[in-house]
């Protein structure tokens, strides 16, 4: 089956509805375009060229922008029904994919609504319309030189630094949070900073070092009123470490494949398996692969390779980056030494689940001409002797919950029986699922915010 997976619509409703409510030069052009609307020539041509299957996309992100926030909503809407409708005359030759002009409640609720009740199957998110983005390959992974990539440095650090009461310290490390004499309060933060000592204090402390380093921090700050490290008396500090299950694959297609960016598309399609099968996880397109990546990636496999050659490889493959859920386990856990050095004990979880994604996918890429003897993997599978890169989705190590006996944090986000030390990282995570964990931690870290803003007023 050939399936055009992006394949951009107008429907003949939103049309119609632009014309009436929010005329413009852009909406009279789309009206000259009856492919957009008409999805009878649509099949013919589709016919004509072999398309069995087309997924349809909003056409024109820009068409959004200016749009009073109460028309958009009104015209999201519309666009869904449209697409819905034009899926639901032809379910064999369409699948249709929502859009999110923005994010916001009413909008989350629209997509909802989009897949819950009108069998949309994805979303297309518009992008920030005047980006200072270069289009250059090191996207994925590399800070941003230009600041043009929506991380934290750009969307939550630069906007505050000119504020009065906001000072960076960089080059700072923290080693370890003391209390009061009660035991019920940080009274200091211990800083390294240019080979000194420094000490700092606050109304409320927030531990953000990640899952293994807040956990170390923690570990560190044993005193005697704390003698198993702070936040410890359920000794669950630095248990139920998680990074996920996730395998890169490159497929190989016999036509080149050359994109900039190829990261946007994800399939949750294995995450709820239909039958009794346990839940296999996502599948999400990964940044493109170059010819020394793959030489770093898999020095020996690549050895003997000339470089003109995996420059070859890297121009005709389609890379892929599965994930299966890696389960919380008390005994998957970080410990550390005398010297502070980080310790990491962990045994592999769901292994089934892990190679039966990577079966289904061989399975679909048979299907799209990428035969299977042309599939290789290169499994960042958790070992000892893993690179650094393996771990960049760790979670857990201070999970939160209601039970101050199975748990580090309360449902605040909040230390147990610490009155002013909050998280606000990957740490807290009671389970990881099967996706990124990026968007979780900032959603809770505003959360945690919220609570704070709450708290201090
Ligand atoms: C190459 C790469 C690609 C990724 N791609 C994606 C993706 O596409 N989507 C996605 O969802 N996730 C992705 N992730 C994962 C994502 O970056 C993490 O899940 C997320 O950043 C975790 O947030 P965090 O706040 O827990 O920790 P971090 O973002 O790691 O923040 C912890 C901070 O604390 C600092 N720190 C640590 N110890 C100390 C100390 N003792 N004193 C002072 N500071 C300290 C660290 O320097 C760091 O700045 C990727 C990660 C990597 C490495």
């Amino acid at each position: 089956m050939v399936i055009d997976f992006y394949s951009h619509v107008c429907p003949r409703n939103l049309m119609e509805a632009l014309r009436d409510e929010y005329a413009s030069d852009e909406s009279a052009a789309l009206f000259r375009k009856p492919y957009l609307y008409d999805a009878e020539k649509r099949i013919a041509f589709m016919d004509e060229v072999g398309i069995d299957m087309q997924v349809l996309v909003m056409v024109r992100p820009p068409m959004w922008l200016g749009m009073p926030r109460d028309v958009m909503y009104r015209m999201l809407r519309t666009a869904h029904d449209g697409i819905a409708a034009m899926v639901e005359a032809h379910p064999s030759r369409f699948a249709g994919v929502a859009v999110a002009p923005r994010v916001d409640d009413t909008v989350l609720e629209e997509l909802r609504r989009a897949w819950d009740e009108l069998g949309l199957r994805g979303v297309l998110r518009a992008s920030r319309p005047r980006s200072a983005c270069l289009r250059c390959n090191t996207c994925d992974g590399f800070p941003c030189l230009v600041h043009a990539k929506s991380d934290a440095e750009v969307i939550g650090v630069r906007p505050v630094l000119g504020l009065e009461n906001v000072t960076l310290l960089v080059g700072a490390e923290v080693l370890s949070l003391r209390t009061d004499s009660g035991g019920s309060r940080v009274s200091t933060v211990v800083v390294s900073r240019g080979g000194k000592t420094e000490e700092y204090s606050a109304d409320i402390v927030i531990l953000s070092a990640g899952a293994a380093n807040s956990a170390r921090i923690l570990l560190r700050s044993a005193s005697d009123q704390h003698p198993n490290g702070l936040a410890n008396s359920s000794d669950q500090v630095g248990r139920n470490y998680m990074f996920h299950n996730s395998t890169a694959v490159a497929a190989l297609a016999k036509e080149p494949n050359e994109p900039v960016y190829q990261k946007p598309l994800g399939l949750n399609d294995f995450s709820l398996a239909p039958d009794d099968r346990p839940p296999l996880g996502n599948i999400q397109m990964l940044g493109k692969s170059n010819a020394m990546a793959m030489k770093g990636e898999e020095p020996k496999l690549t050895m003997l390779a000339p470089h003109w050659s995996l420059e070859d490889v890297a121009r005709h493959s389609v890379d892929i980056w599965l994930t299966t859920e890696d389960l919380p386990m008390p005994g998957n856990r970080i410990t550390v030494d005398g010297d502070g050095k980080i310790h990491l004990s962990y045994t592999a979880t769901n292994k089934v689940q892990t190679a039966g994604l990577y079966e289904e996918l061989k399975t679909i890429l048979n299907k799209v001409g990428m035969a299977a003897h042309h599939v290789y993997d290169k499994n960042f599978y958790m070992n000892m002797a893993i690179p650094l890169a393996g771990v960049a989705h760790q979670a857990g190590t201070c999970r939160f919950g209601t039970d101050p006996s199975t748990s580090v944090a309360n449902t605040d986000c909040r230390a147990h029986g610490i009155d002013n030390l909050y998280f606000a990282d990957a740490s807290i995570f009671p389970s990881i699922g099967a996706v990124n964990p990026a968007l979780t931690v900032m959603a809770n870290a505003i959360r945690v915010a919220d609570h704070l803003a709450e708290r201090l007023s």
